[in-house]
């Protein structure tokens, strides 16, 4: 028998609504600048070009309701509301119009992003880890079963800061929609349960400071809230 040499981390996971039960998260895929006027608001040509990925370590998952301290290493740190996808069933190289058997359910996300370091990456041809991947950038609400909702394709997606109103759009204006990014994907990676897929932000991202509080919501999915404690 093999022991393990320090203690197992605790198994990265998201709440079922309306049950007891925890999704095990495995992966985090995120889609980058999926809505037009979000990529020309980032200074980028919002043609169909093929989607592109980054990832965010599955420990970075934070729950909706958590305060967190500000990052290091910033001083332009970012929201960007997000639909995320959760997957249910394996999915190798499935084509849209099977892609929706694979998901499972979705929830409401918030991309937290080191935008300064994220620019510097992106500007140096570098890896975009340190602007995406760290810590707590991964919020998450709870999970909501497609067997109870649906998929849904439209409907308002919305994020305040304070009270004040940053981002309004809606789902129906992703570049690429649900069942083209699970397809898409899994033309590169045998997806499966465990894996989310962080979606894409539209418009109106912008920077938080120590104290504010965010809420989010997507029309028949649900909704988010992130409080920004003070830095370390
Ligand atoms: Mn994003």
């Amino acid at each position: 028998m093999t022991a393990y040499a320090f203690p197992v981390p605790p198994v990265p996971a998201v709440p079922v609504r309306g049950s007891g039960a925890l999704y095990p998260v495995s992966r985090i895929f995120c889609v980058g600048r999926n809505y037009a006027a979000h990529a020309r608001e980032m200074g980028f040509d919002p043609d169909r070009e093929p989607p592109f990925y980054f990832m965010k370590p599955a420990n970075a998952l934070v729950a909706s309701g958590s305060t967190v301290a500000y990052p290091p290493e910033t001083a332009n740190y970012h929201y960007e509301m997000e639909l995320v996808i959760a997957i249910g069933r394996p999915a190798f190289r499935v084509a849209p119009e099977q892609a929706l058997d694979a998901v499972w359910g979705y929830a409401c996300g918030l991309d937290m992003t080191r935008r300064d370091l994220q620019i510097k990456a992106r500007e140096m041809g570098r890896p975009w880890d340190l602007g995406k991947g760290f810590e707590e950038s991964a919020v998450i609400g709870d999970l909501v079963p497609a067997a109870d909702i649906g998929h849904p394709s439209s409907g308002a997606i919305t994020l305040s800061v304070n009270g004040v109103e940053k981002q309004n759009s809606d789902l129906s204006k992703l570049i690429w929609s649900v069942p083209e990014v699970v397809a898409h994907l899994s033309r590169y990676f045998h997806l499966g349960p465990g894996d989310l897929i962080y979606t894409g932000t539209p418009e109106g991202v912008g920077a938080v400071v120590a104290g504010d509080r965010l809420e989010g919501a997507i029309a028949g999915v649900g909704s988010i809230t992130f409080t920004i404690g003070p830095a370390e």
